[in-house]
């Protein structure tokens, strides 16, 4: 880990330095409650890797990026999601990211859902 991510929020949660409603954890990610949720099922599946989002990914990171997206459905439906869920990955300012560590959004459950547009 990088001194330079020291502060990073996720990292943090990562590291389990700072509280989460966590529900999967193993050697490449964690997954933890949207603190905000917009939706009645609201999922973070964050890698422990810093990388600021998929801007930054390469070929390295096919299989954690695979491994992430196979997760989604598995968490979907064990947190209730029976009929459906939607995966958001918001990348960079212009895309309405605000934690700058990537990260997959899950969102399942009865509508009405909040909006997930940048500027919320
Ligand atoms: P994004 O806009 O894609 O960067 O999404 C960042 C998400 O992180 C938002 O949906 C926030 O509600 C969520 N968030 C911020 N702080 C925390 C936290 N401490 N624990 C869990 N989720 C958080
Ligand atoms: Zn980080």
């Amino acid at each position: 880990m990088s001194e330079d991510h020291a502060n990073c929020l996720f990292c943090r949660i990562a590291r389990g330095q700072i509280p989460s409603r966590m529900v999967y954890e193993d050697e490449d990610l964690v997954v933890f409650h949207d603190i905000h949720p917009a939706a009645p099922i609201h999922l973070l599946i964050v890698p422990r890797r810093h990388f600021s989002s998929l801007i930054d990914a390469g070929p390295d990171d096919l299989a954690l990026l695979g491994k992430m997206l196979l997760l989604a459905p598995r968490l979907a439906l064990e947190q209730g999601a029976t009929d459906g869920f939607r995966v958001v990955v918001n990348n960079g300012a212009g895309g309405g990211q605000e934690v700058f560590h990537s990260h997959f959004h899950v969102l399942g459950g009865p509508r009405p859902w909040r909006s997930m547009s940048p500027g919320r």
